[in-house]
């Protein structure tokens, strides 16, 4: 250690250390494990804050604070947040368990591909598991004023899919959306059937670009990096949509997701109505995070 650095850190141990100690670090980590970023996510993080405060001589709370977010927005960009609807069809296949909010992020995420980008949407109703899910689909195609195809309950959802996307080819239509049952209970089944789609979409749009979003409940917790690593397994990802962020719960999954699948959120839910889709903001979320 040169002169230079021994006086650094002289001077920075007798003025921060009483500060920014390792108290203060214990309790920042178990606040970001609270806020369900996970145990070794947490760590890496306070590891790595440690580091930039100790490099850097910050000696302020408002330092430490934009350190740490930094450090989280970083682990938040894994690849890009936008949709990619460069092809007339383009595919988004959305996946998820039972409840998370799929149907209504479709709704949502129709909608605003309608009203601001000026897309022409179709939904389909590859959930053909529920009688119950069909009928919500057609509910939200309503509102978001976008067209729809569906069938009956138990219909195979490898035909609804066929007739989806002929119908997407033969209208001009930019974006098809489908929705698709969320059985995880059921892995083999839900493997099978989701392979089958995607198989489908590969031979009817070969050079559609194509998109497979997560629906994820903020509530979740840790189980929801559980249900990524399936559905990835499954299904591959391209992105994440948050869902339910405008209770109390942070969400903090998303970073964990982030960091060990490289898997970028894409879209983030508000609430239950047809405009409360946003498009992720990493700054905006580690903002509220923090
Ligand atoms: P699915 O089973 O995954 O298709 O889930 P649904 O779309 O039926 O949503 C389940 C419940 O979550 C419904 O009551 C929705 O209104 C609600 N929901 C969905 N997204 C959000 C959100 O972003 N915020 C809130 N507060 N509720 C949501």
């Amino acid at each position: 250690m040169n002169i230079f650095s021994r006086i650094k850190k002289a001077w920075y141990d007798s003025i921060i250390w009483e500060m920014i100690d390792d108290e203060f670090y214990d309790s920042l980590e178990e606040s970001l494990i609270m806020a369900d970023l996970g145990a070794s996510v947490a760590a890496d993080a306070v590891k790595k804050l440690r580091e930039v405060v100790y490099d850097q001589a910050i000696q302020n709370g408002e330092g430490v604070k934009q350190a740490l977010r930094d450090i989280l927005e970083e682990k938040l960009n894994v690849g890009d947040t936008s949709l990619d609807l460069s092809t007339k069809p383009s595919v988004v296949l959305v996946i998820g368990v039972n409840g998370v909010g799929k149907t209504t992020s479709i709704g949502k995420l129709a909608y605003r591909l309608r009203t601001k980008e000026k897309k022409r949407v179709l939904l389909c109703a590859a959930d053909t598991f529920r009688a119950a899910a069909g009928d919500q689909l057609e509910i939200w195609s309503e509102r978001a004023g976008v067209e729809l195809v569906r069938s009956k309950e138990g219909a195979d959802p490898g035909a609804v899919l066929f007739d989806s996307l002929q119908a997407a080819k033969a209208r001009g239509t930019d974006a098809v959306i489908v929705d698709t049952a969320g059985r995880l209970h059921n892995k083999a089944n839900l493997m099978a059937e989701l392979a089958k789609l995607r198989k489908i979409i590969d031979r009817e749009t070969p050079d559609a670009a194509k998109e497979t979003l997560l629906v994820l409940d903020a509530t979740t917790g840790q189980n929801g990096l559980q249900q990524a690593k399936v559905f990835r397994e499954i299904a591959g990802l391209t992105g994440i949509v948050l869902t339910k962020l405008d209770g109390t719960a942070k969400g903090g999954i998303c970073v964990a997701i982030a960091q060990e699948l490289g898997v970028p959120v894409k879209y983030v839910g508000l609430g239950e109505g047809i405009d409360d889709l946003q498009p992720f903001n990493a700054k905006e979320y580690v903002n509220a995070l923090i």
